[in-house]
Order: structure tokens, then C-alpha cells, then sequence
């Protein structure tokens, strides 16, 4: 039997309820709030789309609305421009399954008009959309996820073995402004991991040779270098603007002063080390889980922990947990999955195991803790016993 276009639309207003603007700005209120679903084209739906709304374009729901909308007896509120597409996306869902499904009467046009709040997406430029066509693909990141990937701003401590890759791939993945903390020098010794440099820059200022690396790989970014070490008289002016601090350090002194300014100001603290063959990754983030002195309330005795340059270090070992690091980042910026937060990754290389430890805020520690004793900035120097240390990155 043939069905007319009316026959259709006469079947999916039986199976789905129709609703009016005012009732959805009410069920909007409502907890938990319903799931919004914009069934038009994806252009449409970036020139402007209710605020929150999941974009489902008719062509693909069927396809992405069980990832999208796991609950079948979640409430949903499909709409297009007009009323029309969403009904019979309304049917579709009906026969999916999901039984909570209403489409609002008049569409995007009569939201507008009746002058409810609406959003309109960030506007990517022709390479900027072919250059992150794979992250727009991800229901996860989408364009929303890169508009907040492109604002973000992200300071790395050190543009050696750990902020080499780190940086690398956070410019890749479009992260907007990407700061480095760094006042060393290229030397031959750094290019056997610290892939941001290259044999041509010997002697060049880590910063510049990084800008010139992530700038050739993204000149969609915006890199800034600061040639300078982090000390308890600039890291309040240094971390005072960026939303992640990712740690690629390589002594404790830095590691310490970096962890105490991240408490001070709450920022997150993308946490990497790396020992020989061995490394480590986690995050710090204040009033998310431990800090750095929750697990190390006092620095190893000087001499006990050499650096690399003293004790070496696997070349391919800092990609390792540089990668995680990076990672990590992009999750905070995205506010997707788990952050690796009161967990610790640790890498054995030789045996290849990868270790996970839960890690356990200490109610007693020195700066986070319910009395902190540590409340400003200190000599790290001298916490650590050491004087003038060593301060170049890993
Ligand atoms: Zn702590």
C-alpha cells in the first residue's frame, strides 16, 4: 500500500505529542531537565539552535540518537524550524523505543520568534573546519567542544622531554593559546626526546624553537613563550590567566612551587615525571582530589633523586607520559570522561606494565589539608636543600 505524505504525518501525530513553546520553556525548568534534540541540518543548527540542544540531524538519528540519548525512557524534546521534521523524528524515536518523545509545535522559528534565549555556535573558518573535521565528528567534542578547545588556555612548565610532546599534541588538537615556560637553551643532549626542537636550533631559546615547531604545525594557535624560570616572585603573574597548568619539570623545587600555586589559585595540575625508564601521570586539581604534597609531604633528601642529565632517561619515555599529560588537558578543557584525578599512571618501560594507584587527598597535608600550615609561597630552594639547583626541564 502506498502512503501519501500526509498519511505519515497523520501516523506520527497519533504516536507523538505535540507541545508548545510555552510548555517547553516550562518543562525546561523542570529536573531533570528533558534532553533537547535539533533533528535540522547541521547549518541550521549552527546559525543558532535552543541553548544545550543535541544536534541530531534527521539524516544521521537513527544512527547516533542510542549513543547520544542512552535512556529510553528519557524525557526528549524534538524540534526543527518548523514542526514538521521533528514530528516525524518523533516517530522514528517512538519506534526505537524511546517512550517520552514530544515535538514542539512551530519549531526553532517560533521559539525565536516568540523572543526565547537562543545560541548560535562559533563560526569556523573553511581550514579551521577541515582541519578538525575529526574532532566535530565526535558526539563527545563536536563543534562546541572545539569552540572550547580554541578559547582555552593552557600553560606548560617547561618545553623539554614531557612539554615537548604535551605541547605537540595540544596544538594539534587546536587548544587556542598555548603558553611555555622555559629559559633554557637548545643543546644536542635535549634532541634525543625533546622532539619540539630540532639539530638546526642548537643554542636558540627552547621558546622560540617551540613556537617555531607548534606554530609550522598549527598556525591556527597562538603560542607564548616566557623565558623565564618559574620562582616564587613570578608564578602568581605567570599562572594568573590560563585555565591548565600542565607540569613537565624535572626537580623538586619547581615541582613543589608549581603544586602550592596551583592550590593558592585552584587550577588544575596536569602532573608528569619521568625517572630512567620509569614514569609517572596524574592530575591535581584542588577541591577534586589530592595535591602533589598529599603523596609527598617532603622532598627525597637532596642527591637521593638525580635528574636526568645525572642519571639518563629512556628517549621514548617522556612521549609516553607526555601524550597522557595531553591527554588529560584536552579532557579538563572538553569536560568529557574521567580525569585522571586521585589516580596515578605509573609506566614501567623495561617490564612494560602500566601500574594505576588511587591516590587519597590527606586531610593532614601541609596546603590542602582541613588546617593548612602552608598558606603563601616559601623557598623551594631551601624546602628542598638546595641552593642555585639545577632548573632546566626534562
Ligand atoms: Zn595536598
Amino acid at each position: 500500500m502506498n502512503r501519501s505524505f500526509k498519511d505519515l504525518m497523520d501516523d506520527a501525530r497519533r504516536a507523538v505529542p505535540e507541545v508548545t513553546v510555552d510548555d517547553v520553556r516550562a518543562r525546561l525548568d523542570r529536573s531533570p531537565a528533558p534532553v533537547l534534540v535539533d533533528v535540522r541540518e547541521r547549518e541550521e543548527y549552527r546559525d543558532g539552535h535552543l541553548a544545550g540542544a543535541l544536534s541530531l540531524p534527521r539524516g544521521f538519528l537513527e544512527m547516533r540518537v542510542e549513543e547520544a540519548v542512552p535512556d529510553r525512557g528519557a524525557e526528549i524534546i524534538a524540534y526543527c524550524a518548523g514542526g514538521t521534521r521533528s514530528l516525524i523524528a518523533g516517530k522514528i524515536l517512538k519506534d526505537m523505543g524511546y517512550t517520552n518523545v514530544v515535538s514542539m509545535i512551530g519549531g526553532f522559528g517560533a521559539w525565536k520568534g516568540g523572543g526565547n534565549p537562543w545560541t548560535a555556535d562559533r563560526q569556523f573558518s573553511a581550514d579551521q573546519m577541515q582541519r578538525y573535521s575529526r574532532h566535530f565528528i565526535l558526539p563527545e567534542v563536536g563543534e562546541a567542544g572545539q569552540a572550547k578547545l580554541l578559547d582555552a588556555k593552557v600553560l606548560l612548565i617547561g618545553a623539554g622531554g614531557l612539554g615537548s610532546p604535551t605541547a605537540y599534541y595540544l596544538a594539534a588538537a587546536g587548544v587556542g593559546t598555548i603558553g611555555i615556560v622555559d629559559d633554557d637553551v637548545v643543546d644536542r643532549s635535549n634532541l634525543q626526546r625533546q622532539i619540539l626542537h630540532a639539530d638546526d636550533r642548537v643554542g636558540m631559546p627552547k621558546v622560540e624553537s617551540a613556537q617555531k615547531t607548534l606554530q609550522g604545525l598549527n598556525p591556527d594557535v597562538k603560542v607564548i613563550g616566557f623565558r623565564e624560570r618559574v620562582t616564587s616572585e613570578n608564578v602568581m603573574r605567570l599562572f594568573a590567566d590560563w585555565d591548565v597548568i600542565v607540569d613537565g619539570c624535572d626537580n623538586f623545587p619547581t615541582r613543589y612551587l608549581v603544586n602550592d600555586a596551583c592550590v593558592f589559585l585552584g587550577k588544575p595540575n596536569v602532573h608528569g615525571s619521568i625517572f630512567q625508564f620509569e614514569g609517572q601521570a596524574t592530575v591535581f586539581w584542588p577541591g577534586h582530589g589530592p595535591c602533589y604534597r598529599c603523596l609527598f609531604p617532603e622532598p627525597p633528601p637532596p642527591g637521593a633523586a638525580p635528574s636526568c642529565q645525572e642519571a639518563g632517561v629512556l628517549g621514548v619515555l617522556p612521549g609516553l607520559v607526555g601524550c597522557v599529560q595531553a591527554v588529560e588537558t584536552v579532557k579538563l578543557i572538553l569536560g568529557v570522561g574521567r580525569p585522571l584525578v586521585g589516580r596515578l599512571l605509573h609506566f614501567d618501560t623495561l617490564a612494560m606494565e602500566i601500574k594505576q594507584l588511587k591516590l587519597r587527598r590527606d586531610p593532614e597535608c601541609p596546603v590542602c589539608g582541613d588546617s593548612p600550615t602552608i598558606r603563601e609561597l616559601i623557598d623551594y630552594e631551601e624546602f628542598c636543600g638546595l641552593r642555585g639547583g639545577h632548573g632546566a626541564a626534562a
